[in-house]
């Protein structure tokens, strides 16, 4: 249910509303518009009748919410969100943004080096992972705290933001610390207490869909960060397991203008993760700013040959600006 108020409504109205909720037992969590704030109704179990809201002072309309997530749905929020970055940047309603860089932060000069090229091309955000959710655990785990050090003199030197991922509790501590934006990865997209520890932090979350996920299990993960009161959150399609090994996951395009429909978040692509090779990385992204994505993760290593993870898929220097000067024509506003 949302309770939405008059553009007039006053602070007292507004907790009038709020009260009621509690009393009833529910959690209420108001969110303000462009125009007017609205209230949304959270935790009942059941159907809430709206002739209890809609005589209260200040209310002008009770929605029921037919969906069964309720922070994410266009339902509750018409106008898509805009995630505002440090700098001025924003990402979501036509602000597009290209976040890039190597799947894993290796060293100083590596992360540096590729974070010069990539800012160059036109690259707003550096991603790097510090902490590795690997498939085998003899395969590079990742620097850990060393490698969130490594970011933030990334961030100092080219005043480029960060997004890295947090796998556990104490990552996400210290992620949401030094990092600009928390990244939870398909293999967590359902580690529920992974979700609410995001939720609490106060940092955005760029969440990545999982790779055996429903959009449906998609927005559930996502309302589960933004129950805990973090409305920050970015999706991120980087594929679902498909059949075949041309690529090695099936980047599903449809997401894109299935998310807009249903959710006012941002949503972006990752054709790196997607495809697994880097010769399938530009027509992807190419696919994916014309299908309305608000944004694209890209891989990119100055040397893959020798990267210690990813580095099939992650494109040359070069690769990358001549993906990112064919994204300028896709985009003739630019971002
Ligand atoms: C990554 O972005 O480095 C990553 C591991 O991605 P995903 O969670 O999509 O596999
Ligand atoms: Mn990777």
């Amino acid at each position: 249910m949302l309770i939405v108020m008059d553009k007039d409504a006053t602070k007292a109205q507004i907790q009038g509303v709020v009260a009621k909720i509690e009393s009833l037992g529910f959690e209420a969590q108001p969110m303000p518009g462009g125009e007017r704030v609205a209230v949304a109704v959270l935790r009942n179990p059941g159907p809430v009748d709206p002739a209890q809201f809609v005589d209260l002072p200040g209310v002008i309309q009770a929605i029921p919410v037919s969906r069964p997530y309720k922070l994410v749905s266009r339902e509750m929020k018409r106008e898509d969100t805009i995630i505002h970055l440090p700098g001025g940047l924003d990402v979501g309603r036509g602000h597009f943004v290209v976040i890039a860089g190597p799947c894993a932060v290796e060293s100083e000069t590596q992360a540096l080096t590729i974070a010069r090229y990539v800012k160059d091309a036109g690259a707003r955000i550096f991603r790097g992972g510090a902490y590795k959710p690997r498939t085998s655990p003899y395969s590079y785990q990742g620097l850990g705290k060393a490698g969130l050090k490594i970011l933030q003199k990334v961030r100092q030197e080219t005043g480029l933001l960060t997004v890295t991922e947090a796998i556990d509790h104490d990552s996400l501590r210290l992620v949401a610390e030094y990092a600009d934006i928390i990244q939870i990865g398909a293999r967590n997209m359902q580690n529920f207490s992974l979700l609410r520890c995001a939720g609490r932090a106060q940092k955005p979350v760029l969440l990545k869909r999982g790779m055996y996920a429903t959009l449906d299990e998609w927005f559930m993960a996502a309302e589960y960060i933004m129950s805990e009161g973090n409305s920050q959150v970015i999706l991120c399609e980087r594929g679902v397991r498909g059949i075949g090994d041309h690529a090695r996951n099936l980047l599903d395009l449809a997401t894109i203008p299935a998310v807009r429909r249903e959710s006012h978040l941002p949503i972006i692509a990752d054709p790196s993760h997607a495809s697994g090779r880097r010769d399938l990385v530009p027509p992807l992204a190419r696919a994916a700013v014309a299908t309305g994505a608000d944004g694209l993760m890209i891989e990119v290593h100055h040397e893959p040959e020798k990267a210690l993870s990813d580095g099939a898929q992650s494109l040359y220097p070069d690769q990358f600006r001549t993906l990112m000067e064919e994204i300028r024509t896709l985009r003739p506003g630019g971002w």
